[in-house]
């Protein structure tokens, strides 16, 4: 089978490309490296020894979409492509609703044209909003707090108004809670521009130097030690999940949520402590002011997944804090 992996040579669509070579589909990637490296390619090859067909093409560009599929016959389509970074989205919307909902309209519609009907698409936790009790079931209400979050929400909508309208669609929305470590290989991960936003990057940069302290936001929300609970899953744990999707997608209604978390929480401080034990490296950090817009507690209820797709999430806290750490140790700068 052929997948289209649009953003595949980012952070999440990089490891599921490497899952699915593994399970011997043959993966083209999209991606105009707007947040990628193509070097990410070759680590690709290295690997898995499979060769990966690669377009350095903008999804914005329709003709440009439309020529992959007259040059490969695709099977099913995953789609990772979009901006996600929450802070930017609120200081430029429109860059993000034009890039996020334009591309995946632009991705229906082709997929439409060539009778292409499987299409798995990289939704977020973000769309619950502040949700009123834990964990979290996919028939919680939504609702976004923020353009990046509104415009996860807005594609679940037009890809459910979608698979309506044509009952040959089958269409997976996947719901991640907060993904964090690397490739085993330490050979691809996350490799975010300038200070990273989010928690592991910026823990491993200052265990490694390139950062004086961590800033833990907030030590006085309702948790058991005042700081923010996540749900944290093993970046390979979520590429396997959407294996499972592709593998049990012609089972399945036309538009399926599904939450995709270990069901656990871990607070700032819980993170920091079994990264320390994880690496015997110690983590210099402070507490600052809360970060405007974070929700104290998130985590999932993933028994949908479990039962209907037969997924659940192996890794735990330390294989995520080593394997994250490994990545950072052999790659100080990234790609580059
Ligand atoms: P990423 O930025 O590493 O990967 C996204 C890729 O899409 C990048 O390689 C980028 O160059 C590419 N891209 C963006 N716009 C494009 C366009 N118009 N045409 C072609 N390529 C384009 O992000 P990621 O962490 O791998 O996330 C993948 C998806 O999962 C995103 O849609 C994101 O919103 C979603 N998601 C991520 C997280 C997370 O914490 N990483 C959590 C929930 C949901
Ligand atoms: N966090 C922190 N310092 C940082 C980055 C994040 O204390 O430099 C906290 C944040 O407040 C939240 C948790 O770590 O409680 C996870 O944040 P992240 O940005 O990684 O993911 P989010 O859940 O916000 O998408």
């Amino acid at each position: 089978m052929n997948i289209l992996v649009t953003g595949g040579t980012g952070y999440v669509g990089s490891h599921t490309t490497i899952e699915l070579l593994n399970k011997n589909y043959n993966v083209i990637i999209v991606d105009n490296l707007s947040n990628s490296n193509e070097k990410v390619i070759e680590r690709i090859k290295e690997i898995t020894n499979r060769h990966v067909k690669f377009y350095a093409i903008d999804l914005l560009n329709e003709e440009d979409l439309n020529q992959v599929f007259i040059n490969h016959k695709i099977d099913a389509v995953m789609h990772f492509a979009g901006y996600k970074a929450v802070g930017e989205s609120v200081k430029l919307p429109l860059k993000y609703y034009t890039n996020n909902l334009v591309s995946t309209l632009n991705l229906c519609k082709v997929m439409e044209r060539f009778n292409v009907y499987k299409l798995i698409f990289s939704s977020s936790a973000t769309v619950y909003g502040k949700p009123a009790s834990f964990p979290i079931k996919e028939d919680f209400p939504t609702n976004a707090t923020n353009p990046y979050g509104r415009s996860k929400l807005m594609i679940e909508g037009i890809l459910s108004d979608l698979s309506n309208s044509n009952k040959n669609w089958k269409i997976v929305s996947l719901r991640y809670f907060n993904p964090v470590g690397a490739h085993e290989s330490g050979k691809i991960g996350e490799d975010p521009n300038g200070i990273p936003n989010n928690l592991m990057p910026f823990l491993t940069q200052v265990a490694i130097g390139k950062l004086p302290e961590l800033k833990v936001f907030g030590n006085d929300y309702p948790t058991k030690d005042g700081t923010g609970v996540r749900d944290y899953i093993h970046v390979v744990d979520l590429a396997k999940g959407h294996i499972k999707a592709l593998e049990k997608i012609d089972a399945l209604d036309n538009y399926e949520v599904f939450n995709l978390g270990t069901g656990r929480g871990y607070s700032v401080l819980e993170v920091i402590e079994a990264f320390q034990k994880a690496t015997g490296m110690q983590v210099k950090y402070k507490f600052v002011d809360r970060r405007p817009g974070d929700i104290p507690v998130s985590y999932a209820d993933a028994t949908k997944a479990l039962k209907i797709l037969n997924w659940k999430a192996n890794k735990d806290i330390f294989d995520m804090c080593i394997d994250s750490w490994n990545w950072q140790q052999n790659n100080p700068n990234g790609y580059n």
